[in-house]
């Protein structure tokens, strides 16, 4: 090879990583929320598929659990948006830190998320959304130098055979409701 000809196909290497950097990000973006980095929406259903995939080529149990803020609304109209904006952004923290690093975290909503948990039995799944309730009380939001409580309330279900994303995801909401109903700040089963 010539000098200017590995010069050549040094450049074009180059700008082939930086594509695929660009690629990164962009894909990155796609599947991501921005304020907290849990997966959108987007990234939800396509994670969604292949863990439910995976369970069944592996006959394992899998989980799905929905969250939702109590009294968020109330969070926002004492400490103003960006508190309400940091809270989502610990809560995220907290649930990446407490649960295994194959779970997966996703914002549904505004202030509901979706955490997938693959391999993972029923009363397990319990356990773990109980321990990251417990977690929480430790660990405190600060804003300005105050301590806030969050809590939520969450609907546990477990994928059966012939659940669809949609008929899961519903069970899970129903279940949440139902812990709202019953007074907020609690774990439900469905
Ligand atoms: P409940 O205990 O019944 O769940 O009541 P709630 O106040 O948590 O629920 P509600 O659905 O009444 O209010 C949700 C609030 O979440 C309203 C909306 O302004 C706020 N919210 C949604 N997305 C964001 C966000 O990205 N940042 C902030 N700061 N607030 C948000
Ligand atoms: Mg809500
Ligand atoms: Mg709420």
């Amino acid at each position: 090879m010539t000098c200017a000809t590995r010069q050549r196909v040094e450049e074009a290497d180059k700008r082939i990583n930086e594509l695929e950097e660009d690629l990164d990000k962009a894909s990155l973006l796609v599947r991501h929320d921005q304020l907290t980095g849990a997966l959108n929406r987007r990234g939800l259903e396509e994670t969604f598929d292949n863990e439910v995939a995976r369970a069944q080529r592996r006959k394992s149990p899998l989980c799905v659990a929905m969250l939702d803020i109590d009294n968020f609304k109330k969070l926002n109209d004492s400490f103003g948006h960006d508190a309400g904006d940091a809270a989502l952004i610990h809560l995220v923290t907290v649930i990446r830190e407490t649960l295994r690093p194959q779970d997966t975290i996703a914002r549904y909503g505004g202030e509901e998320f979706i955490i997938i948990l693959p391999d993972t039995p029923y009363l397990d799944a319990q356990k773990a959304i109980v321990r990251l309730q417990r977690e929480l009380t430790k660990r405190f939001f600060l804003h300005d130098n105050e301590k806030v409580l969050i809590t939520f309330s969450a609907g546990i279900t477990d994928y059966r055979s012939d659940d669809t994303q949609a008929s899961v995801t519903k069970r899970a909401d129903e279940a949440m409701y139902t812990a709202k109903r019953a007074g907020k700040n609690r774990v439900v089963t469905g």
